[in-house]
């Protein structure tokens, strides 16, 4: 028997495994943290006062830095990180494709007497010429003229990772085209800035700034390298494209927030450590619902930091994770048939008067403001609810929606019983015009009366893709392997668009004589009837909901190649135009960088189930029914009159054997065929919203089947970790 494979040596190399210690340090916590970032103590320590002011002014403006004195800033920067033992610097973008960009050069600079120097210029802080060929640019930058752009983002602090300076930066086109996710985030943050200080005026005069707040909570898989190393289809498409469920998974509840393994905790305070150093300020760790499932999240921050933070600390881990011999698996769902991973997103406005503006206040005037923002929000999710959820349509995300406790791919707002009925209460008693006096001042104390009744509202529902949770919106549909910037540009652009409406709306009745507090009254009755249908309390998992969401009008993700379509919406558009987030040909990019790694992603998974059906799967059922066919002639030798009786099951069994391989086979001839039929298409959209459907439908075929081979054969031949294994208490 052959148990030499590759599966049989990881499964051994993984029992002798002892947990790698953790590092130790005496320290604080508060002593290291942020001791690698350019803080804006390191800032006035390294830069001169009046240089200091004038960056500090431009980041709280959120302007890019002034060419005058950039050259300073850089000098600055330059020798904290040069003291600090740094060698290179980097400008540390994010394309387009989920990941991070980095190309390190040097501070060194060859001096005319041979020697040589560390010199790190303003023009080089400002803004530096990539050769970016090889990004996603979706047309906007023909190759020939491959020239991208990048420049530091002053509000996010630069930071040292292995002796590299990393400047964080965004990512622009020849023609100012954003050919990243910053550079679209700062524009929506500044943009719901500017209507909600305008909405804000209406409370309080001073507020003069409203910033973006984010708390992701990412979620993730760990698998022991060894079993990494034999799944072909994790390593190549990071997830599992075969496998047949364990017989105990997650059914008994045992996984979540159950004691954390060891070697588990250990890489968890490896990576923790890592992470304050740069600043990170992680909160929370604890086991998900799913075996080797696990969320760790941090304090929420300023959007635009939060999201670097995000994408960093996903890098720290997967780096992390080499010393403790695991592998991070940020995929969707790696595993069919437990729950996949997400990345929640907790999103918050507050003001520079310290108020969060998702916060009932404690009395009548600040929950007006509550409920504005609040209703604003609501009417947000209704308009663009389909374009939020186009925006984290992918394909490794397409996997995980809608099943296995993932949030459905339908918009809509939980907003918990109490506010709801709120909402109902001014709905009905407020109708336009007959409303006495005393019957306003009751409402208003009733609006008063939020913050104590929010206290026993603590029922969350878990099934909601868009959920108030207390003091924020809290979106669920993100995908863990994806950078959050892209819901919170729509979120961000469309509650900057409601809340300009209602300002206006409010401006409108007060220009026609009604008192402010009665026009901003009956504006957010407006727009709570109309932004009615997108809220639901119910079970967003339930048949009936799918059915009524149809009803109601509202858009899901039915599948993934149409749902890119709300990218060329005229309505979408016209939103992103009057803001200035992306004008028509950087959506046209965007939706067509969508469908390319759509489709890339199904033509590498099918590429690797065709593989591993050949090369794996069909040499080894052959080889089992080699060994029963060998034992039915054995049986014959020695039974030559019974034999055949005898070994009544051994032959349905090679039956079965031969019904699978050749439908294995059948299949795969046919999948490949349809990719060659498929690439004739030469529209890439079109190409990939067929892929969707044919080619998955293939893949999904073989799976079966492949299954169903894994509880025929012998174990002792399987040449893959199964499900059990991999899933295994680490
Ligand atoms: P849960 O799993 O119950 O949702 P967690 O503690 O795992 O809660 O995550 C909550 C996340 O929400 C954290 O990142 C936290 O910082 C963030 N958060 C809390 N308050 C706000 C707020 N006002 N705005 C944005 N994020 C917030
Ligand atoms: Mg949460």
């Amino acid at each position: 028997m052959n148990n030499s494979s590759l599966r049989f040596i990881a499964l051994s190399e993984m029992q002798r495994r002892t947990p790698v210690p953790a590092e130790i340090s005496d320290k604080k916590i508060s002593e290291y943290f942020g001791e690698d970032v350019f803080t804006k103590d390191q800032m006035r320590r390294y830069l001169s006062k009046d240089v200091y002011q004038r960056l500090i002014a431009s980041i709280d403006e959120g302007k890019r830095l002034d060419r005058t004195i950039a050259s300073q800033v850089a000098e600055g920067m330059k020798t904290w990180a040069v003291e600090k033992g740094a060698t290179h610097y980097t400008h540390w973008f994010q394309p387009l494709n989920d990941s991070t960009a980095e190309k390190h050069d040097a501070f060194i600079e060859p001096n005319l007497n041979g020697t040589s120097f560390e010199s790190f210029n303003g023009n080089l802080l400002v803004q530096q010429e990539p050769d970016a060929s090889s990004f996603p640019s979706g047309g906007l930058r023909n190759t020939f003229e491959a020239r991208g752009y990048s420049a530091w983002d002053p509000s996010s602090p630069a930071f040292i990772v292995d002796k590299t300076l990393c400047i964080p930066s965004i990512f622009i086109s020849y023609n100012s085209e954003a050919l990243d996710f910053k550079a679209p985030l700062l524009k929506s943050i500044a943009a719901v800035d500017k209507a909600a200080v305008a909405v804000c005026q209406l409370f309080d005069k001073d507020v003069e700034k409203v910033t973006t707040n984010l708390g992701w909570e990412q979620e993730y898989f760990l698998v022991d390298e060894a079993l990494y190393n034999a799944r072909p289809d994790l390593q190549q498409a990071g997830r599992t494209l075969m496998g047949h469920t364990a017989a105990k998974d997650q059914q008994l509840d045992d996984h979540y927030w159950g004691a954390i393994p060891e070697r588990v905790c250990n890489f968890m305070k490896d990576f923790e450590m890592a992470a304050y150093r740069l600043g990170i300020p992680l909160k929370t760790r604890h086991n998900e619902a799913a075996p080797n499932q696990f969320e760790c999240a941090p304090v929420y921050e300023e959007a635009n930091i939060a999201v670097d933070h995000n994408v960093l600390l996903m890098t720290l881990m997967r780096k992390v994770a080499a010393k403790h011999h695991l592998k991070v698996l940020f995929h969707e769902k790696p595993f069919a048939g437990v729950n996949g991973s997400g990345k929640h997103c907790n999103w918050s406005l507050s003001t520079n008067t310290g108020v969060n503006l998702f916060s009932p206040g404690k009395n009548p005037t600040s929950n007006m403001q509550f409920l504005s923002f609040f209703v604003c929000t609501l009417k947000a999710a209704f308009e663009y609810g389909s374009l939020i959820m186009a925006s984290i349509a992918t394909e490794t995300n397409s996997h995980r929606l809608g099943s296995n406790e993932a949030p459905p791919s339908i918009m809509s707002v939980f907003t918990g019983y109490t506010l709801s009925s709120m909402l109902d209460s001014i709905e009905k008693r407020l109708s336009q015009d007959s409303l006495s006096a005393d019957e306003k001042t009751k409402i208003k104390l009733d609006i008063g009366k939020i913050p104590e009744i929010l206290l026993d509202n603590t029922d969350r529902n878990r099934t909601s893709p868009f959920a108030f949770t207390g003091n924020r919106f809290e979106f669920r549909a993100t995908g863990t392997l994806s950078n959050c910037s892209m819901p919170l540009i729509v979120i961000n652009t469309a509650v900057a668009e409601e809340l300009t409406q209602f300002k206006n709306e409010v401006e409108n009745l007060i220009g026609k004589g009604v008192k402010k507090d009665d026009a901003i009254l009956r504006t957010i009755r407006k727009f709570i009837i109309e932004s009615k249908k997108i809220r639901f309390e119910g079970n967003g998992y339930s048949q009936e909901w799918h059915k009524e969401a149809e009803e109601r009008g509202l858009k899901g993700i039915h599948n993934v190649c149409s749902a890119f379509k709300e990218y060329l919406d005229e309505k979408n558009a016209a939103l992103f135009a009057k803001f200035h987030i992306f004008n028509t040909t950087e959506l046209a990019a965007r939706y067509e960088i969508k469908n390319e790694i759509f489709l890339k992603k199904v033509q590498i998974e099918s590429r690797v189930i065709a593989d591993m059906a050949s090369n794996h799967i069909i040499p080894t059922a052959v080889a089992y029914q080699n060994i029963l066919i060998e034992n039915i002639r054995g049986l014959k030798e020695i039974f030559p009159d019974e034999y055949k009786t005898m070994a009544k099951d051994v032959i349905d069994i090679i039956y079965e054997i031969t019904g699978h391989v050749n439908a294995i086979k059948r299949l795969a001839t046919e999948m490949t065929e349809t990719r060659k039929r498929l690439n004739q298409i030469e529209n890439i959209p079109e190409r990939a919203a067929k892929y969707e459907i044919e080619v998955r439908e293939k893949m999904f075929a073989i799976r079966e089947h492949i299954d169903n081979l894994e509880m025929v054969v012998d174990d002792r031949l399987w040449p893959l970790p199964k499900y059990r294994e991999l899933l295994a208490t680490l």
